[in-house]
């Protein structure tokens, strides 16, 4: 389980055919290094050199101080969403950082903006959008739905924005930016909004759009968007569909997703009917952090973004990214990164980036059903895509004793000397707890239960035994 040396990260080896990270990176940047020198030689300015001492006595700090991250990149974190991006996005954003492209404008970055355009024609065409939907790439997934209600609320200026109660808290605290009233509509126990509350609230309430999220952060579970369509169709109101964790599970939707249990394709299928969508190639997109993305489904919508700045010369009558975005600056790198990972990993069922998605979700089957059978734990609720939650069965019934043996495991877990493994905590009300678990007392009002996510394929192998190693050291501690 552990000292692999054919990780996908290894700097010097090979896996398999897979050149090394740091061939990759050295081709890049070593092919952009020599179109930068056909320009011309030119001395640089002395203010910038410093020699190696300075430079690795710098860096040397600096690498020290990453020691304290813990492994996202191994099977043995399987704790929040996090892990390192593809190496050819490494590669492709370190060649594109030697340029520093700015896709605001065309002029910033004409290549970049051109990937970039290319790329939201993809993510369209996955999601199943029309392809002249308006697109573009964000600083993440906050950005890239704080757009999208942006949008809804000139849309619909004077209604509300309604989303469920396990929706990101983004949307709460993007409503208060965008001084728009919020509506929660309360979940079911898998942490999926209920219909017959949001038909209530629709009844009810001048309600101009509804946020419905593909793979909620907390339990990865997927709100029945087709019939909140639906519903919204009659209703005149508009759908978001916040698919910043989810959206890429869309593509085995597109494919033969039978085998994969629970997986509610047809809910993936719907996003086509949603107005907007934002999703995130920095969480399954095998992208560095600072690329989020939004759609719309009308492009009119580009009317909103009007702006006429002093500082902005426009070259061409050609579309601007920096005119239908309200971030300025963006990395071009990000763009040129997700294009190329795209090229090496197309968006495909079965190929590609779907073949990394299904090892993820057969990961976190494999660790549900491991978890089901083992005496030291209980499956919270089954994974839709690649998010398990579970508790550790208490010595005593109560939901104290819960809160204090899921902090134990997640502490001897981590502090484990040979193979630690990182989890993470969800907190959960009494509420939600006492439906699942009727047994437990409810003697708090709320308790934390453990959460994995499994979205890096390599789980895929690992996640039998490493339940197993978890079940001995709750064994120890519980
Ligand atoms: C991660 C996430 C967000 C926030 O996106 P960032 O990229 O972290 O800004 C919003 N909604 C959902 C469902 C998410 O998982």
């Amino acid at each position: 389980m552990s000292g692999n040396t054919s990780s996908p990260f290894s700097l010097s080896t090979t896996t398999s055919t897979q050149p090394a990270l740091n061939e990759l990176i050295s081709e890049a940047v070593g092919a952009i290094q020599e179109w930068s020198d056909g320009w011309g030689p030119y001395e640089a300015h002395p203010s910038t050199i410093v020699d190696g001492a300075g430079l690795r006595s710098a860096l040397g700090e600096f690498t020290d101080r990453m020691s304290g991250n813990y492994p996202f990149g191994h099977p043995r974190y399987a704790g929040q969403m996090l892990k390192p991006p593809h190496p050819v996005a490494i590669a492709a954003y370190a060649a594109a950082m030697c340029v520093n492209p700015n896709n605001h404008a065309l002029d910033g970055g004409p290549p970049t903006s051109e990937m970039e355009k290319e790329v939201i024609e993809d993510l369209a065409d996955m999601l199943g959008f029309p392809a002249e939907s308006l697109g573009h790439l964000t600083a993440g997934g906050t950005i890239a739905n704080l757009e999208a209600l942006w949008v809804a609320r000139e849309e619909h200026p004077n209604q509300t924005i309604a989303f469920s109660a396990d929706a990101h808290y983004t949307h709460g605290r993007m409503c208060g930016v965008l001084d728009v009233n919020p509506v929660v509509i309360p979940t079911d126990n898998h942490g999926r909004m209920r219909l017959e509350k949001l038909e209530e609230i629709l009844a009810k309430q001048d309600v101009g759009t509804v946020v419905v999220t593909a793979g909620t952060t907390g339990l990865g579970t997927v709100d029945p968007i087709a019939d909140v369509v639906d519903r919204c169709r009659e209703a005149g109101v508009r759908v978001h569909v916040d698919a910043a964790y989810g959206g890429f599970f869309r593509l085995l939707a597109n494919g033969d997703s039978e085998s994969f249990d629970g997986f509610p394709a047809r809910h993936f299928l719907a996003i086509e009917d949603a107005e907007s969508v934002a999703i995130d190639p920095h969480k399954h997109g095998l992208q560095p952090y600072g690329c989020g993305a939004v759609l719309f489904r009308d492009p009119s919508v580009g009317r909103f973004y009007k702006h006429d700045s002093p500082y902005t010369y426009f070259t061409s009558d050609d579309l601007h990214l920096g005119e239908i975005s309200l971030e300025c600056s963006r990395a071009g790198a990000a763009a040129g990164a997700l294009w190329t990972t795209l090229r090496a990993l197309p968006l495909e069922p079965s190929d590609g980036l779907g073949a990394i998605l299904a090892a993820c979700m057969r990961a976190a089957r494999t660790w549900a059903d491991t978890i089901d059978a083992s005496a030291a734990f209980e499956l919270y609720t089954a994974p839709e895509t690649d998010i398990v939650s579970y508790i550790p069965v208490p010595r005593e019934s109560s939901l104290s004793a819960l809160d204090a043996a899921s902090r134990a495991v997640f502490d001897a877990a981590m502090n484990h000397e040979e193979e630690p493994v990182f989890l993470s905590l969800y907190r959960l009300s009494a509420e939600r707890l006492s439906a699942r678990f009727p047994h437990l007392t409810a003697d708090r009002e709320d308790a934390a239960i453990l959460r994995s996510v499994l979205m890096k394929p390599e789980h895929e192998t690992y996640a039998a035994d490493i339940v197993d190693h978890l079940s001995t050291i709750a064994r120890g501690v519980v």
